[in-house]
């Protein structure tokens, strides 16, 4: 951009305000990065122990990180369908309900052609759109390649190799290639990184800092969705049945990866720290590559791109029980729900100037906010709200602002609403057994192992009011 248009640009927008389409006005580049799989606590920008994200952190410092951002799902298909459209998984129809896993069917369900994607937006505004993707349940069998000019499944390239954990490497260089071609705007890119996806493989150097020396038997263990959900927990102790992964798994035995036979194994401390330790250092391989990202942009288009980070939904590392997302029974606690979102807005688009937004906002406020911030208008029917004011410190919002997600799967669905430190989980009816709730005070009890719905009835019954009120507002 010339010096004469940014001089222009900024007469125009002497107050902090959002940049409005019109005659000659320019539009900022948009670079989201939705890391798969990605809970917030695990960023050293959101208090972790580790320095796990150095480069994130670095974005969080200029730029405006909400603390209390939730996705609409616990996994990828019903979250990327909601921040993608604005709109809530249940009004798209977009879960695979009543099915396992293991016999999922690729034509069921579709993303409609009728719904309008953030991207479809973005390009009725004048952008270049580009989407750079690994995982199945994003992908175009599920409608996901709408609005965008260039949509590059990477799963061929990568987790066919069964390298998907290296998605980003393998897509960088396209990715950059892409924004270098389109770098004079506006641009809309979205990056979908998978290396936070089990099996958690980031190259040696990256495990080594944060696994130590650990020689244990999970050492050589492929982080296969068999494997990772047989560990259980039983009473105080953790176990491992070899033989249940491996008879769940054919292509293991058939790789012979175990022998039959092999004893259950009891886990210690060491072991599942191992498991979070490889979690960390993928979190960490994919902030080598933001930072590689930030660096592109501010150079070569400065002040001119706006990153956003967030992740589709977590991952539980033990924390309820077990290990992995969207694992049977369905779970919503906050280790799969809490995501991060970050956004580094350039100030000549909106001075936001380095603020940390308390009030609670959902992934389905996204597209809201982007089409706000890029000046393009919103289709009929969003049900986010644009953040806009809360990027500009305007304190409208109330912060008992509710905020919704919902599972449907393994023959049941599981709601949520957390309102203030409260958070209700409504689970079921589930085959063979009835509906119930769960409350928490996460003020005293983050982790959620303290279930008060007992002690707390009317709490509940308002709670319930809420969820079934917003149920019946967004959908079937
Ligand atoms: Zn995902």
């Amino acid at each position: 951009m010339t010096m004469a248009r940014t001089a222009l640009l900024l007469s125009l927008l002497l107050s902090p305000g959002l940049a409005r389409a019109g005659a000659g006005a320019d539009r900022p580049n948009i670079l989201l990065i939705a890391i798969d799989t990605c809970r917030a606590d695990h960023l050293s920008a959101y208090g972790y122990a580790r320095a796990t994200t150095p480069n994130i952190d670095a974005l969080a410092r200029r730029g405006v990180l909400f603390e209390s951002a939730y996705s609409q799902s616990n996994w990828t298909l019903p979250s990327f369908a909601s921040f993608l459209t604005g709109k809530y998984p249940r009004s798209l129809g977009m879960f695979n309900e009543g099915k396992r896993l293991s016999d999922f069917d690729y034509t069921d369900p579709k993303l409609g052609a009728d719904e309008t994607t953030l991207p479809e937006a973005l390009k009725k505004a004048g952008y270049r759109t580009a989407g750079f993707f690994t995982g199945r349940y994003n992908g175009p069998d599920y409608g996901f390649d709408q609005g965008f000019d260039l949509y590059r499944d990477y799963r061929s390239d990568v987790s066919r190799k069964q390298q998907r954990t290296d998605s980003f490497a393998a897509f960088l260089p396209e990715a950059l290639e892409w924004m270098e071609k389109n770098k004079d705007g506006p641009f809309f890119i979205i990056l979908n990184p998978f290396e936070l996806h089990r099996p958690y493989l980031p190259p040696a150097e990256f495990i080594s800092p944060y696994a130590g020396d650990y020689k244990g038997v999970l050492a050589s263990t492929w982080f296969s969705k068999p494997v990772l959900s047989s560990i259980k927990k039983n009473g105080e102790g953790w176990s491992f049945s070899l033989d249940e992964a491996t008879a769940a798994a054919g292509a293991l035995r058939k790789a012979k990866q175990f022998p039959s036979n092999y004893p259950p194994v009891r886990l210690d401390r060491a072991d599942l720290d191992y498991i979070t330790a490889r979690y960390d250092a993928s979190l960490t391989y994919v902030d080598k590559f933001i930072g590689e990202l930030a660096a592109w942009a501010g150079k070569h288009t400065p002040g001119d791109t706006i990153i956003i980070i967030t992740g589709d939904h977590g991952e539980e590392l033990g924390d309820h029980g077990g290990f992995l997302h969207n694992t049977d029974p369905p779970k919503l606690y906050q280790e799969l729900i809490h995501v991060p979102l970050i956004m580094d807005i350039p100030a000549k688009w909106l001075n936001t100037g380095a603020a940390v937004v308390r009030q609670p906002v959902e992934l389905v406020d996204l597209m809201p906010t982007i089409l706000d911030l890029a000046g393009a208008s919103p289709p009929p029917g969003l049900q986010g709200r644009s953040l806009a004011g809360l990027l500009k410190g305007e304190k409208k919002e109330e912060g008992g602002r509710a905020v919704f997600a919902e599972t449907r799967g393994y023959g049941v669905r599981v709601r949520s609403v957390k309102a203030g430190a409260w958070k209700l989980i409504r689970t079921g009816p589930r085959k063979g057994a009835p509906q119930k709730a769960e409350l928490y005070d996460l003020a005293s009890d983050p982790a959620e192992a303290h279930d008060l719905a007992g002690q707390e009835p009317d709490r509940v019954r308002e709670l319930l009011h809420r969820l079934d009120a917003w149920s019946d507002k967004n959908g079937k």
